[in-house]
C-alpha cells in the first residue's frame, strides 16, 4: 500500500471518529449536571397512619432518590414520580456514552498526531 492510499485511510478514518465524539459530546446531554456516579434508588415508605395496610408491612409505592457520595458523606436527592422515566433514560445513556466518549477522544488525538506525522514526513 502507498503512503498516500495510507494517509487517505488515515484520514477517512479520523474523520469517522470525529463524527462519533461529538454525536457523544456535542450539545447539552440529559445527564449533564447530575452529580458523579449517583445512581437512581426506590425507597418504600410507612405513612404513619395507624390503620393504613402499611403497617402490616405493604408499604408504599416507592419514592425516588438518586443517591451519590460527597466528601465522604452520602447524599440523596428526592425525583419527582414523573421525572423517573426521564431520568433513568439519562442515567443510562450516561453509562453508555461516557467511558466510549472518553476513548474515542484518546484515539482521534492519537490518530491526528499520526496523520500529522504522515503529512510532515512527506514534504521531507
Ligand atoms: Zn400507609
Amino acid at each position: 500500500m502507498s503512503r498516500s492510499e495510507i494517509s487517505q485511510r488515515l484520514s477517512s478514518r479520523v474523520n469517522r471518529v470525529d463524527t462519533r465524539c461529538e454525536t457523544s459530546a456535542g450539545g447539552p446531554l440529559p445527564f449533564a449536571g447530575l452529580p458523579q456516579a449517583c445512581s437512581l434508588q426506590p425507597e418504600w415508605r410507612r405513612c404513619g397512619k395507624p390503620n393504613c395496610r402499611c403497617v402490616r408491612g405493604l408499604l408504599h409505592s416507592p419514592y425516588w432518590y438518586l443517591r451519590w457520595r460527597e466528601c465522604g458523606r452520602q447524599r440523596r436527592q428526592y425525583v419527582p414520580r414523573e421525572r423517573v422515566d426521564a431520568m433513568q433514560v439519562a442515567l443510562e445513556q450516561r453509562r453508555r456514552l461516557r467511558p466510549p466518549a472518553w476513548a474515542l477522544r484518546q484515539t482521534l488525538a492519537e490518530l491526528r498526531h499520526l496523520e500529522k506525522e504522515i503529512h510532515d514526513a512527506r514534504h521531507d
